[in-house]
């Protein structure tokens, strides 16, 4: 690649007039401002436990794809039939990004195809019901409050808050408050009633797995489509550490930077080929699901497609076919059980009490603290989890319930010993909230005295500096400089 940035320059000076913008400087000439902030932005993911279980560490070979000249290329449609020319090289990147990810969950072309081309998760799912459903035909997911995903549908009392809850009409299932398990009797007896045509298996903050067969009985009995979000756990799933939904689902949508550990974006896999037999004909009903689901992506809701993202999701798939990647996956469960482990040893009660997944989600209602509290203590000693509710939970603002994941941390190498560490610095964390929580009354009072008081300010401080001593000695995946 030439570079004729010199050039320009000494031409420029030359005749007085302004440089000719090359585009050729680095981020640091070309925008020290910019690079200050990503430099400030990694020191904090190196020094910091990261605890939040949707997030993970980018490798840094699916970094490079997503910052390459790939973003400079419009390809709108699919490969071989696309609006634009010039689109070869990409047309062979998407091919090779659907091989992959059919292939990282053992799927037959056969019977599954995929759409790589969502720009998330949440626009994943949108495509998906505008594939499957009339506007304001029903859905069911779990409720957001219970563990769900806004995009399984929300609305409160007085306003329809998600996308899904606006065009289409969503009634949730609950957990059973009692065990904190997803309750599918009730879920069964809600969809006798509201008779959807899609439920949704899938979570963002459930330690335990999902019974898909379960739920795929319900839809039989109701003749509604199964949709499995496996956002949080596909790294999980390709790994085959935990059940696949594959088996029982019409369609599979997923994120690809959570547990799968790649760039941003999303997936939507479909089934192909036979749906039902009809049992007085013999006749063969097909699944028409390719055409609607690709028709939904592009042209009804995206324009061009990401393909530097599709080319760095189509790397972080490689990875994610390998046996360090299986190793990994199996780490992360270990850790998330030392992590459980942990903290009940502590007296902590979990949500279901216990985990089978990535995460664990900690009742601290019994504790004497919430969320947010306990959140906002933590955020200033570098460590980063997030509030959450626990079943039975009157306030968002305030939770009883903090969720923590295993699967950042693990990919910097943390083991079982180093998540009791972690838990022991979160014990820390709590008993200083508590200690700040009985000196003061609402949450703002709180949150005003943790920044103005000379002695708790001293203590935050000092365990701070103990959590990122600890934390800088682990390795980091993704670049060293930004
Ligand atoms: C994270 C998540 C999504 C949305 O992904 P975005 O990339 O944030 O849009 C959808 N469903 C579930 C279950 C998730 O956990």
């Amino acid at each position: 690649c030439r570079q004729r940035a010199q050039h320009g320059t000494a031409t420029a000076a030359a005749t007085g007039h302004t440089p000719a913008l090359t585009g050729q400087e680095s981020l640091a000439e070309s925008d020290p401002e910019m690079w200050a902030l990503v430099q400030k932005e990694k020191d904090r993911q190196c020094r910091g436990l990261e605890l939040i279980a949707s997030e993970n560490f980018c490798s840094r070979a699916a970094l490079e794809a997503l910052g390459s000249c790939l973003n400079n290329k419009y390809s709108e449609g699919y490969p071989g039939k696309r609006y634009y020319g010039g689109a070869e090289v990409v047309d062979q990147i998407e091919l090779l990004c659907e091989q992959r990810a059919l292939e990282a969950f053992d799927l037959d072309p056969a019977h599954w195809g995929v759409n790589v081309q969502p720009y998330s998760g949440s626009p994943a799912n949108f495509a998906a019901y505008t594939a499957l459903l009339q506007p304001h035909d029903r859905l069911m997911g779990l409720d957001l409050p219970d563990g769900g995903h806004l995009t399984h549908g929300y609305m409160s009392d007085v306003k329809r808050i998600s996308a899904t809850s606006i065009f289409f009409e969503s009634m949730p299932y609950k957990l059973n408050p009692a065990t904190g398990l997803i309750d599918y009797d009730q879920l069964e007896v809600t969809a006798r009633l509201f008779r959807p045509r899609l439920i949704i298996a899938g979570t963002s903050a459930y330690a335990r797995l999902i019974d898909y067969a379960r739920m795929k009985k319900v839809c039989e009995e109701v003749k509604a489509y199964l949709l499995a979000d496996m956002a949080h756990i596909s790294g999980l799933v390709a790994a085959k550490a935990i059940p696949s939904p594959f088996e029982h689902a019409d369609v599979v949508t997923s994120t690809t930077h959570k547990t799968l550990r790649g760039a941003r974006s999303g997936l939507i896999f479909y089934r192909k080929g036979v749906r039902s037999v009809d049992k007085k004909t013999g006749k063969e009903m097909l699944y028409d699901l390719e055409d609607r689901i690709n028709f939904a992506v592009f042209p009804s809701l995206q324009g061009g497609p990401h393909n530097h993202a599709i080319a760095a999701v189509a790397v972080a798939l490689k990875q994610a076919s390998s046996p360090a990647f299986r190793q990994y996956c199996q780490q992360v469960l270990k850790n998330a059980k030392a992590m459980a482990q942990a903290l009940l040893q502590r007296g902590y009660t979990l949500v279901s009490g216990g985990t089978d997944n990535h995460l664990v989600l900690v009742d601290l209602r019994p504790k004497g603290i919430d969320g947010a509290r306990a959140e906002r203590v933590l955020e200033l000693v570098s460590i980063t989890a997030n509030k959450n509710t626990c079943p039975g939970d009157k306030s968002a603002l305030t939770p009883g319930g903090l969720r923590l994941g295993a699967p950042a941390l693990t990919s910097r190498h943390f083991h079982e010993e180093d998540f009791q560490k972690v838990v022991a610095f979160i014990d820390e964390g709590i008993a200083l909230a508590l200690d700040v929580k009985s000196k003061t009354s609402k949450l703002q009072e709180f949150k005003t005295f943790l920044l103005q008081d000379a002695e708790t300010q001293q203590r935050l401080a000092a365990l701070r500096q103990r959590v990122e001593t600890f934390a800088r000695a682990f390795p980091m995946p993704g670049f060293c400089d930004r």
